[in-house]
């Protein structure tokens, strides 16, 4: 080319505003225009000498074993000088969609390529690498034949099976896959009337695609030849002429649905079982929505409610349950609100919902439920009754209590009964001194000290006697030996036997007009007055009176002895024929017992068929009543236990 020429040329080139690359037969440039410079951001003399594909990334540079220039001019007559769409590489590594076209002239050594390029400025986002186009023209027979082989092969690799019918209706074309399902060859189902399938649901079908209308079959499909039955869903559609005026024939695509059933089944297995286990869940468990309405509860979760499972959907928790709803919305509240679960909060029915009817106490746990993305949905409910478990824990407790209050008791008596024990063996031992040495100085014995030595001994032996009653008590083996008693000769005898001890106090008894007689143990019913009798002088000041009375009243004898001493705490009166128990006020120190004898005295009244109890005032004197029925009311013998001995 002439100089002038090329310049013009070049010029020309220039004033183009799209970029065109030329290189020779080896694929490097030769000449750019300055389109090209502007949009890959090269200089001219940078390029020239390069390889065309250094314009393109790298993926690029070869397609189907051709280099891109070859791959893209082979493609040529088939585009029709339509562009094919390809990322270019500008010189900073960026790309861009560009629509290239390709030409080519001379030959071997002369030969140039030239590429012409148009940024796609409003595609941003499409990157389609060149496609596979069917060679030829629409028109050649070459093409037609392609697309034969492209529709065949399409039908024949179909996961599906295919098949076509005509208006008769008989099959005309079907693939492999079908007649792999059908269970016959292609051969024995091209020219089969559908009719012969001999199945309504699938005749209906034919009969609405052939009337223009798609249509769905789905169940099972019995093969003919085989005789196995295979989970089919068909879809039926009509196949128009090619003006698309009338219903030619029509097409079946058949799935084979084994897999999509098994899979289904087990799905709804899986469910089934995930059902039952919330439904027989021994915890309620439910499920409220962002709004906090419930989705769903178990059948526990209605039962703790009260109101039956399928009334919860849709409703919040203050609409089924009022007040207490309001207040156990809280947690669930919380948890929409923070975002966090809320654990083991325990609440009790009546003290923090308010609830009436048995008391139960329920520990809830609301936790947010989320989407995979994170997204809150609603909000988990679980609530267990822990009623049982509470009350096992406070039983447990009070026996914890009471076990701690029994080894109280226990070492209060021991260091009580050893100090009781004792006191009368320190007198007793000085007595004995002084008789012995009176005795050895030959001197006269004083009365006076052996009855105190006699007394402190009475005093132990009652002490060592209350104390083997009270364990033959215990271990149920305290007998007793009744028979015809006058009770109100034992009062007035024991009385009488009580004047050495009674001091400067006072014994009030009148007694009663009529005779008082009851079936009973003479020896046992004089213990219990007796006991009443020491207690009301231990427990008055000296000088006091204390009044006996018997009375008779509808066969019941009672009697009562009132002192006017320190009297019993109220909140005591209960506990004083307990075994060891011994009221506040009445202090070792001033008070010796071991709190055994009204123990005692109950356990033998009520095996009396009576009954043993207190009216007191503080600071002002007790009463103790002994109700007793008379002969005349008792009725068979009390029961004879064990005989014991007694030490007298
Ligand atoms: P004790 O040997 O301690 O007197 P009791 O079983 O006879 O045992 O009495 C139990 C407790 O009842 C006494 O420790 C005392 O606190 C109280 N009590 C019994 N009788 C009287 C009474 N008459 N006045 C006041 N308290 C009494």
């Amino acid at each position: 080319m002439a100089g002038g020429a090329a310049r013009e040329l070049e010029a020309i080139l220039d004033a183009a505003v799209d970029p065109i690359i030329a290189c020779g037969p080896e694929e490097r440039i030769l000449h750019v225009n300055s389109g090209t410079e502007r949009l890959l951001g090269w200089d001219r003399e940078q390029l020239v000498g390069r390889p065309i594909t250094d314009l393109f990334p790298p993926r690029l540079h070869h397609f189907h074993g051709l280099s891109l220039p070859r791959y893209l001019l082979s493609r040529r007559k088939a585009l029709g000088g339509r562009p094919t769409r390809v990322f270019a590489r500008r010189r900073d590594g960026v790309e861009l969609q560009v629509e290239v076209t390709v030409g080519a002239t001379g030959l071997d050594g002369d030969e140039r390529i030239v590429f012409t390029m148009r940024r796609m400025h409003e595609v941003i986002d499409s990157l389609e690498e060149p496609v596979e186009h069917i060679p030829g023209g629409p028109d050649s027979a070459s093409h037609q034949e392609t697309v034969d082989r492209l529709y065949r092969l399409l039908v024949e690799n179909a996961p599906l099976g295919i098949f076509h019918f005509d208006r008769t209706p008989v099959i005309t074309a079907c693939n492999e896959r079908f007649s792999g399902l059908i269970g016959t060859s292609k051969r024995n189902l091209v020219g089969l009337h559908l009719l012969t399938l001999r199945d309504e649901r699938i005749l209906a079908c034919v009969r609405e695609s052939l009337a223009g209308r798609p249509c769905d079959f789905e169940g099972d499909y019995r093969s003919i030849t085989t005789g196995k039955v295979t989970p089919v869903r068909v879809r039926f559609a009509p196949c128009y002429s090619e003006d698309g005026a009338v219903v030619e024939g029509g097409v079946g695509i058949v799935e084979d649905i084994t897999e999509r059933r098994r899979v289904e089944a087990e799905r709804e297995e899986n469910l089934a079982q995930l059902d039952l286990l919330v439904r027989s869940a021994p915890v309620g468990i439910g499920f409220l929505d962002t709004n906090l309405r419930y989705v769903r509860v178990n059948e526990t979760l209605a039962r703790i409610n009260g109101i039956p499972a399928e009334d919860h959907p849709g409703r919040t928790l203050p609409e089924l349950l009022g007040e207490p709803g309001t207040i156990a919305e809280q947690g669930p509240r919380y948890v929409l609100r923070t975002g966090e679960p809320m654990v083991g909060q325990e609440s009790v029915s009546d003290e923090d919902l308010g609830v009436s009817g048995p008391r139960r106490c329920f520990r809830g746990s609301f936790y947010p439920v989320r989407t995979p993305d994170g997204r809150v949905l609603g909000v988990g409910v679980l609530i267990e009754d822990i009623t049982e478990r509470r009350r096992a824990e406070e039983e447990r407790a009070h026996l914890y209590r009471e076990a701690q209050e029994a080894i109280r008791v226990r070492d209060d008596f021991l260091s009580i009964a050893s100090h009781e024990l004792k006191t009368p063996l320190t007198p007793l031992s000085l007595r004995l001194a002084t008789l012995e040495r009176r005795l050895e100085r030959g001197e006269n014995l004083d009365p006076g000290v052996l009855r105190h030595a006699r007394h402190q001994l009475t005093r132990l032996t009652g002490l060592i006697n209350d104390l083997l009653d009270a364990s033959r008590i215990e271990a149920g083996r305290l007998s007793l030996h009744p028979e015809s008693t006058r009770f109100d000769l034992l009062v007035e005898q024991t009385l009488a036997g009580m004047e050495g001890q009674k001091g400067n106090h006072t014994f009030d008894f009148e007694p009663p007009r009529e005779p008082v007689s009851v079936h009973g143990d003479t020896f046992r019913l004089e213990q219990v007055i007796s006991n009443l009798l020491e207690n009301a002088l231990k427990y008055s000041p000296d000088g006091g009176t204390i009044r006996v009375r018997l009375s008779l009243t509808d066969d019941v004898a009672v009697l009562s002895v009132t002192d006017p001493g320190i009297g019993i705490p109220e909140d005591q009166q209960q506990q004083l024929f307990d075994r060891y128990f011994r009221a506040r006020n009445a202090s070792t120190r001033s008070y010796g017992g071991l709190g055994l004898g009204l123990y005692i005295s109950r356990d033998i009244v009520e095996r009396h068929g009576g009954r043993i109890w207190v009216e007191s005032e503080p600071g002002r004197g007790s009463t103790f009543y002994v109700a007793l029925p008379t002969l005349a009311s008792v009725r068979p013998a009390l029961p004879q236990v064990w005989p014991d001995r007694h030490l007298h």
